[in-house]
């Protein structure tokens, strides 16, 4: 065979043995239409968990699937709320992918909001709507990558080295119970995979500029901890020393004084890292390379400038804050005891215990008690250079080559958790590029989507599903 088509042969083979490639790229302002027509569609039915009524986005995803030919199973945990798990079969050599989403939102203060939270208007470039970032827009890009794979890839004679796992659950804004908690206990076998991509990461638009894509690897550890003063009650006429509230307030005055010591986490380290790289303001950004060297002594000065910023203070130690108080029967009586409590969230691997014996040491009073009334559980950090993570960046960096990748500690507590205790590895994205402002809607009024970060989201999704799977 002559060398010019034995090249040709060689390229054949190469595109033939690794399929996806051969993969007919989307048409991707037909998909975009679609994706956005799913996600109105999504935010007009109400689920605001609760009651929830997530059955009927169920139902809606089922059809919508189902009609692409994707085999589904469609389960109600409970009446009124569904639990949807979509399949693209293939007779891969690897072990399975999942995307997630979950289908309840949170309930919306109406008289803030200038638009109908239920109507999915469009304005000036954005969708308006409860649900739109947390967690339908990823639905709707989770499911329009499911239609792409199997239009674009498995009708085109294409494969899969993984299957691709879809679901779609409910009650997460309310504990999970009738969501992935369930679909864990009852049907293991339809959910397990290797990876899997959930809520929980940020894509962000710093100074008006697409920066960063942070995914979530690890997270936070909630914890309820109790702090109860005693004292001597009595007429309210006869002031007491030992009063119990005084008490409490002296108590709480050293729990808000005291600072927990700085614990640099390997994905905080890179996180910093990588971002050091691109961040604009000068000083943070020495301060986000000196908390990632080697060097103590710039560990500790980039963390007091560092320390400053609330969200990132929260990931380089333990966080305290002060939730409740409770204490007394009626204005005239001096109660025995006052307590307060506080939501403590520690970092992966640290012992919550070991942050009471701080407090003890600093409340120094044998009257106050502090003590675990809620115990959190720690889950396993996923992998920051496994082939998922490495499909993620490869996806953003074909989407925008200025965008850095980097893992993320969050804060928050997500469904990952629960996946990661069992054995997966979870990534957390919120693959829509926003701003601060954008992104502080979540939770609050007048959430929306930019129109042009619907579509990068979806790509992005599409993008690490098809590298991953490839
Ligand atoms: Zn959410």
């Amino acid at each position: 065979m002559p060398a010019a088509s034995r090249f040709v042969v060689a390229v054949a083979m190469t595109l033939l043995s690794s399929s996806p490639l051969a993969a007919q790229e989307p048409d991707w302002v037909a998909a975009s239409r679609e994706t956005l027509e799913h996600l109105q569609a999504m935010i007009r039915m109400n689920t605001v968990n609760p009651p929830g009524n997530e059955l009927q986005v169920a139902r809606y995803l089922d059809r919508a699937l189902k009609a692409a030919g994707i085999e589904t199973h469609l389960f109600e945990p409970t009446p009124g709320r569904g639990a949807l798990v979509a399949r693209i079969k293939v007779n891969g050599s690897k072990q399975p992918v999942l995307i997630m989403g979950h289908m309840d939102v949170v309930g919306v203060e109406r008289a803030h909001w200038s638009v109908d939270p239920f109507a999915a208007e469009i304005k000036d470039g954005y969708l308006y709507g409860r649900g739109a970032i947390d967690d339908k827009g990823m639905l709707a890009a989770n499911l329009e990558t499911m239609l792409l794979l199997k239009r674009n890839v498995i009708d085109k004679g294409g494969t899969l080295s993984r299957d691709v796992i879809f679901v779609a659950n409910s009650d997460e804004e309310a504990g999970g119970d009738f969501g992935m908690g369930w679909l864990i206990k009852n049907h293991p076998e339809l959910i397990k995979a290797e990876f899997a991509l959930n809520e929980g990461g940020r894509t962000r638009i710093v100074g008006g500029k697409r920066l960063y894509v942070a995914v979530q690897n690890t997270e936070k550890v909630s914890h309820v901890v109790t702090v109860t003063a005693r004292g001597p009650g009595g007429h309210a006429s006869i002031p007491l020393e030992g009063n119990a509230i005084f008490r409490l307030g002296r108590a709480l005055a050293k729990i808000g004084a005291h600072q927990e010591p700085i614990v640099i986490k390997p994905t905080t380290r890179e996180f910093f890292s990588q971002l050091s790289k691109v961040w604009p303001n000068a000083t943070e950004k020495r301060a986000m390379a000196d908390v990632a060297s080697t060097d103590t002594g710039r560990v500790k000065r980039g963390a007091r400038v560092l320390s400053r910023i609330p969200v990132f203070n929260a990931v380089i130690r333990n966080g305290i804050s002060a939730t409740m108080i409770d204490g007394g029967i009626r204005t005239n009586v001096i109660p025995t005891d006052a307590s307060a409590k506080l939501n403590i969230r520690t970092l992966p691997d640290l012992s919550i215990d070991s942050v009471v014996a701080r407090l003890k040491k600093a409340v120094n009073d044998s009257l106050v008690s502090i003590e675990v009334t809620d115990r959190g559980e720690d889950s396993p950090a996923s992998d920051f250079h496994s082939p998922m993570f490495e499909a993620i960046r490869e996806s953003v960096k074909a989407l925008d080559p200025s965008m850095t990748v980097v893992p993320y500690l969050s804060t928050g507590a997500t469904d990952s958790a629960r996946l990661r205790t069992w054995g997966m590895q979870a990534f957390g994205l919120l693959p829509f590029p926003m701003n601060q402002d954008d992104e502080d809607r979540m939770h609050g009024n007048m959430e929306r989507i930019p129109l042009a970060s619907l579509d990068f989201g979806t790509r992005m999704i599409y993008g690490a599903v098809l590298r991953v799977a490839k």
